[in-house]
Formats: C-alpha cells, sequence, structure tokens
C-alpha cells in the first residue's frame, strides 16, 4: 500500500506565526490569556495550555495581565477595550487577516456597503466585520433577499474560501441584485495559502483510493478540506488523531492520500502516516515458506 501525503496541507504561515508570537509572549510575561483558540485544534490547544496559555471567551474572564488576539484577528472595540481594562495586548493577527480588516474599514469610510461571503458565526468574519462600523454583511447564500441601502457595494470573502467557490458567489450575487447596485468592487481576500491546500487535496485524490484528513472537527478549514476531498468521490474520512484510523478501512487499498488543515500540527500528520505504515505492515501477506509450501503440496497429492 501506497501512503502519500498532499504537496501542501498542514499549519499555514498565519498559524505557525500566531503560536511562535503568544509562545514568546508567555515566556517573557508569564502566563497569557488568549481570546479564543490559538488554533483550531484540541491537541495543540493542550500544548499550549501547558506552557501557561490558557483560552478564554471574553475579556471580563481575563485574569493573567496579558491577551492575546489570535491569528483570526478582532474588532477595533476590543482592542479599546484591552486598553481600558488595563491590560497588555499580544496581537497575533495574521498579516492576511488584518488586510481585509484594512481593506473593509477603508470601503465602509468611502460609502460602500460591505458584504463578506463568509459565516457569520465564525471569529475571524465577526472580526472583519466589526471593523466596517456596524454596517457590514456576512453571507453564505448570495440569493438571499437583501435590504441593500448604498448603491455602492464591495463584496470580500472569508480568507478560508476557495477562489472557485467565491467566483461562484460573486457571479450569482451579481445576478440577483445588480438592480440595487450602481458601483461594485470585487476584493479577493481569499487566502493563497488555504487554496493551496485544497489544489493539492484534489491532485492527491486523482491518485488515491483513500483519503484521511487530519485535524480538529472544530476547525472550519479542516472541514471544508474534507468536503472537497469527498467531492471528489474518494472514500474519505476526517480525524483528529492516529489512534482512530479503522483497519477496516484500509483493505484492499493500493494508494492512501493524506492531508491536514491549515491548523493541525506536524506531528499530528507525522503520527498517521507512522500509523498507516504499521498497519500496512501488518496486513501485508505473510511470505510463504518453500518448505511449508512443499508440506502442503506434498499432503495434498498423498
Ligand atoms: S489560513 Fe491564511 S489567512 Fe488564515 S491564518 Fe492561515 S495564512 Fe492567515
Amino acid at each position: 500500500m501506497r501512503i502519500k501525503k498532499a504537496k501542501a496541507l498542514g499549519f499555514c504561515f498565519g498559524v505557525r506565526r500566531a503560536i511562535q508570537v503568544v509562545e514568546r509572549a508567555a515566556a517573557e510575561h508569564g502566563p497569557i490569556d488568549s481570546l479564543g483558540s490559538v488554533v483550531h485544534n484540541p491537541q495543540v490547544v493542550d500544548r499550549l495550555g501547558a506552557k501557561s496559555i490558557q483560552v478564554v471567551k471574553g475579556l471580563e474572564e481575563a485574569r493573567n495581565g496579558t491577551i492575546a488576539i489570535t491569528a483570526h484577528g478582532a474588532g477595533p472595540q476590543v482592542m479599546e477595550e484591552t486598553a481600558a481594562r488595563g491590560l497588555r495586548l499580544v496581537d497575533a493577527t495574521c498579516p492576511i487577516v488584518r488586510k481585509s480588516q484594512k481593506v473593509v474599514q477603508r470601503l465602509q469610510e468611502a460609502g460602500f456597503q460591505v458584504i463578506i461571503y463568509g459565516d457569520e458565526a465564525h471569529p475571524e468574519v465577526r472580526g472583519v466585520l466589526a471593523w466596517s462600523d456596524g454596517s457590514g454583511l456576512a453571507m453564505q447564500d448570495p440569493e438571499v433577499p437583501l435590504d441593500i441601502r448604498r448603491h455602492k457595494v464591495a463584496l470580500l470573502a472569508q480568507t478560508t474560501k476557495s477562489e472557485q467557490s467565491f467566483a461562484a458567489f460573486v457571479a450569482r450575487f451579481v445576478g440577483k441584485h445588480i438592480g440595487h447596485i450602481n458601483e461594485l468592487r470585487v476584493i479577493n481576500t481569499t487566502c493563497p495559502e488555504t487554496d493551496e491546500r485544497y489544489h493539492a487535496a484534489r491532485e492527491l485524490a486523482a491518485e488515491s483510493d483513500l483519503l484521511i484528513v487530519v485535524g480538529g472537527r472544530n476547525s472550519a478549514n479542516t472541514r471544508k478540506l474534507a468536503e472537497t476531498c469527498a467531492a471528489s468521490g474518494v472514500e474519505t474520512h476526517h480525524i483528529e488523531t492516529a489512534p482512530e484510523i479503522d483497519p477496516a478501512w484500509l483493505a484492499g487499498k493500493k494508494a492512501v492520500g493524506v492531508t491536514a488543515g491549515a491548523s493541525t500540527p506536524d506531528e499530528s500528520i507525522d503520527a498517521v502516516v507512522q500509523r498507516l505504515r504499521e498497519l500496512s505492515n501488518h496486513h501485508r501477506p505473510a511470505p510463504v515458506e518453500a518448505n511449508a509450501t512443499r508440506t502442503r503440496n506434498r499432503r495434498r497429492y498423498e
């Protein structure tokens, strides 16, 4: 059985950078409270917890004097409230997310109705919208009826959306709402790192008969990656850790592809590959000993 990893998989640069920023700050200032998980991966959250980086849901829960903003970023109100509470701020916002925030602020000030193609409940989208002074919207279905008050509209995407799906969203949005729009701006805020992972997963699917997607079940981009893999028609399993692999999945398989979301650490991927290797060796038919074969054959003809 051949085991192959996707060409692009696992931690993106924004997540690696965020982990380094909070680890460095914890080493320098002591215990830190992180506003939400630094990474949507329970194994990494546990590892950071052991280094005194705890997750809090809101600033009112902060107990350690230092608060970290994760790679998903946050709105200006959070920065202001952090200062008002006398807390030290460690900003690990991914530079690509920061770019979206600045674009939204600029467009809102220029009189555009900002619309983000994305999940309104996702922390990145909530944080980016917070820079629109309350006027921005998030949506996944471009054809839902909208009360567009401004005739200048700007369309952006959650960074983890694929370029393909954003293009389809824009086309359908324009088809539905063009009658209310005088000016339209489309800003491609999808993240190249995520798109690279989708592309590599499709490539891997073409040469595999089983796909294993590794990553947190609470990670939106890992779930999306698993959906992309499943859409290829190849049997796909989304797991968090190596022990979840069911040996029965491997029966009769010749090529297993492994990929992982942008929040999955290298150790989890390596552990999965290692377990697949062990199971593959275990399933290999035992070499037939020449003597034993001769004995069996002799018996058959006696
Ligand atoms: S997926 Fe892209 S935008 Fe999101 S944290 Fe990683 S590099 Fe930044």
